[in-house]
């Protein structure tokens, strides 16, 4: 085996509807021994990202159906995945916005392409110096603890019996403490495109949650209800 095909393939979601940006870009970003994804509209992007895994997300900001900036929130309520924005010339871009709701990066078109694989570069160096820090996959909050690896859950100490959906919903909100959810983030995130059935699904899972790590489920006070919007990981009151 030679080295290349060691290495790992950075993966990129390219979301972006231009098609001769989307053309040469693919052309060139593979040439650079990037795996390349291809979203035509923020709606789309959004759903690519829930179903795949991706090391950096390149994000223009005019798109059809969902704008950029609301493809970024929605990404970032659940994702610390590196995002470059993308804007056109002369468009009006309010760049510190952009930082505040969480993109790493910002490039303004026409770029050359040098230019943005070093962008891509340098934000997956500051990801991965940053992530040595972190901990091995193991998130604790209260009184509930989660072994992402090991796919295990305690709470006081107690392990409890989680089905993968509720597995991954309870993460998602232990991972965003004192941050709401919406129900379309979560659907998305847990589902995907597996989401059948009425829109009360995902309230049977937060039901069900809730018996399994609240102390009295009728008036929870970890995972509370955001009136018309989604769920909320509270954090701790003590
Ligand atoms: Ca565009």
């Amino acid at each position: 085996m030679t080295k290349k095909t060691l290495e790992q393939r950075v993966s990129v979601l390219l979301v972006e509807d231009e098609e001769s940006f989307i053309d040469a870009l693919t052309i060139g970003l593979n040439r650079e021994g990037f795996d390349v994804t291809i979203a035509r509209d923020g709606q789309a992007g959004l759903a690519s990202f829930s179903k795949g895994h991706f090391d950096v997300v390149l994000l223009d900001l005019m798109l059809p159906v969902m704008s950029g900036l609301d493809v970024c929130r929605s990404i970032r309520a659940t994702s610390s995945v590196p995002i470059i924005v993308v804007s056109a010339k002369g468009e009006e871009v309010d760049m510190v916005l952009m930082l505040e709701i969480g993109a790493d990066d910002y490039v303004t078109k026409p770029y050359r392409l040098r230019e943005l694989v070093s962008r891509i570069r340098a934000v997956l160096r500051r990801r991965s110096s940053h992530e040595q820090f972190e901990a091995d996959e193991l998130i604790a909050l209260g009184n509930v603890r989660m072994d992402i690896d090991a796919r295990r859950c305690f709470v006081d100490n107690e392990e409890i019996k989680l089905r993968k959906k509720e597995f991954t919903l309870l993460r998602l909100l232990l991972e965003n403490p004192g941050r709401v959810l919406t129900r379309e983030v979560l659907i998305d995130r847990v589902w995907g495109n597996d989401y059948v059935g009425d829109t009360k699904t995902l309230d049977v899972h937060i039901k069900r949650l809730r018996t399994l790590i609240e102390g009295d489920p009728k008036s929870p006070t970890h995972i509370t209800t955001v009136r018309g919007v989604g769920y909320r990981y509270e954090v701790a009151k003590t």
